[in-house]
């Protein structure tokens, strides 16, 4: 399932490493690139291989990637 960058409006898809989607914290689905979350600082580096803390720019919860 692809949508739109929160940030860009580029084309997010679902299944590309460098491409997020945020759905695990709300009723709201949030598509970002990698590249964006991290431009806006959205994106803490990881402290183990559980992956990467990205905060959700709609609401603010952070979820585990
Ligand atoms: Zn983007
Ligand atoms: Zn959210």
């Amino acid at each position: 399932m692809n949508g739109e960058c929160y940030f860009c409006r580029g084309i997010v898809l679902a299944g590309e490493a460098d491409d997020l989607v945020l759905d695990r914290h709300g009723d709201h689905r949030v598509y970002v690139h990698r590249e964006c979350a991290e431009g806006h600082g959205l994106v803490d580096e990881p402290t183990d291989e559980e992956g990467v803390a990205v905060t959700c720019p709609e609401c603010g919860v952070a979820e585990t990637h």
